[in-house]
């Protein structure tokens, strides 16, 4: 294993790969990229739901977006890879006033930055949705270009670059100290001997604030166990009526519980936040959470009484505060960097995200307002948070 570096990633689901990559792109191809476990992507990376999607709350949040997804329609053809990007829409359902009346000023918001999202009544939404219950929906809003994109797909064309380009990829290592003299980070401790290097980045997912300590750098960044559901379409005979599920990979959300699913295969993908839940790193499958999510489910989409549940997946979220990532610098440690905290929706930003990182690293300037993502805010107190956290 190399002893040196002039950058070390610590992490390698979609983030760090991605900070692998648009660090070689600027010239720095001294990187080392370190995982510990055996393959790339087995976190929250390879553990979610693929969704990406324009509609956020916060502009920061609509800005990482726009050009993650541009990127994401280049994909192949820039990084290398394939990512079965399929952009069918993102719907969400709103059944309150106060949902509405946020969603009605969020729509502005996201129009504003030139982002094409359509508000539609109950019948609409249905119409996109073949099979969709919308009792008690007064509103929904609609955004064509979102769509579903694959995590592996995404996280290994980035590291595949990087490596063509020059990074070095160290599997089946962990970093278990991060070397600071002074107010200067030095390096690293891994399982396989110490790199030194003058700059040093978390990428660490649900395991942030961990590897933020061994730097003595509080980031506030807690796990919480979120369920995927993948229900397998009823035998043709044994049932006399089709399966009333939409044909496109459309995702839908009902924001008011959080129920979401799109179609995977012949089956459906599903899930839902548990608002019991407190912040655990368990991801053992609770499968007496299934009924409570079934009892929601059937409401908006009935299909779903008729399918059995094939198998089920747990992952964590690394939710910050405010539910707004860390992007930059981490405060009191020179040549520390953070891109942490993305709160159930960071495979999507991976682009934007580790773009941005890059450009800091090598001093370029990112020409976008991180103000939100600021490490420094939370002891600031000033935050404006993301509210589609789903
Ligand atoms: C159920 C579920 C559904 C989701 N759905 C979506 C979605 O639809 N759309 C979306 O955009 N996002 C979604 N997310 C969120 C998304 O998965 C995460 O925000 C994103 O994957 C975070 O990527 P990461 O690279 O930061 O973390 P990770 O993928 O967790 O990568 C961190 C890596 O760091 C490694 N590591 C940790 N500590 C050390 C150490 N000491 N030494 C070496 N390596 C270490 C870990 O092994 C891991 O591989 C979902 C998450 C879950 C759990």
């Amino acid at each position: 294993m190399k002893r040196a570096a002039d950058v070390v990633i610590i992490g390698g689901g979609c983030m760090g790969a991605s900070v692998a990559y648009h660090l070689t792109r600027r010239g720095v191809t001294d990187v080392v990229l370190l995982e510990r476990e055996h393959l790339l992507g087995t976190g929250s990376t390879g553990r979610n739901a693929g969704g990406v999607r324009h509609q956020f709350s916060n502009a920061a949040n609509i800005r990482l977006s726009i050009e993650s997804i541009a990127l994401f329609e280049r994909f192949s053809d820039e990084v290398g890879q394939p990512i079965d990007f399929h952009q069918d829409g993102y719907l969400f359902l709103l059944s309150t006033d106060s949902s509405v009346d946020a969603f009605r000023r969020n729509v502005a918001l996201q129009r504003s930055l030139g982002v094409d999202v359509e508000w539609l009544d109950a019948a609409a939404a249905t119409a996109l949705a073949p099979g969709l219950q919308a009792d008690g929906v007064i509103g929904a809003t609609f955004c064509r270009r979102d769509g579903i994109a694959d995590p592996n797909g995404v996280t290994m064309g980035f590291a595949k670059a990087a490596q063509a380009a020059g990074a070095t990829i160290e599997r089946d290592t962990e970093v278990t100290g991060i070397r600071v003299i002074g107010d200067r980070v030095t390096g690293v401790d891994t399982s396989k001997g110490a790199i030194d290097a003058p700059i040093v980045v978390n990428a660490a997912g649900p395991y942030a604030k961990h590897v933020g300590r061994m730097a003595g750098v509080d980031v506030p960044v807690d796990p919480y166990r979120r369920h995927i559901f993948i229900a397998r379409a009823p035998a043709p005979a044994s049932t006399t009526t089709p399966w009333r599920v939409p044909a496109s990979r459309i995702m839908v959300i009902d924001f008011e519980t959080t129920f979401y699913f799109h179609r995977e295969g012949a089956g459906l993908l599903f899930g839902m936040g548990d608002r019991n839940e407190t912040s655990t790193f368990d991801t053992t499958v609770q499968w007496d959470f299934l009924p409570q999510v079934i009892e929601v489910a059937v409401k908006r989409l009935p299909a779903l009484a008729d399918a059995s549940v094939s198998h089920a997946w747990a992952g964590l979220y690394e939710v910050t505060p405010d539910a707004n990532p860390i992007i930059g610098a981490a405060a009191g440690v020179d040549g520390f960097f953070l891109i942490n905290g993305f709160s159930g929706h960071g495979f999507q930003h991976s682009p934007a995200a580790g773009r941005v990182l890059a450009d800091l690293i090598v001093g370029r300037d990112p020409k976008f307002d991180l103000t939100a993502f600021a490490h420094a805010r939370f002891a600031a107190g000033t935050v404006a948070g993301e509210r589609y956290f789903v």
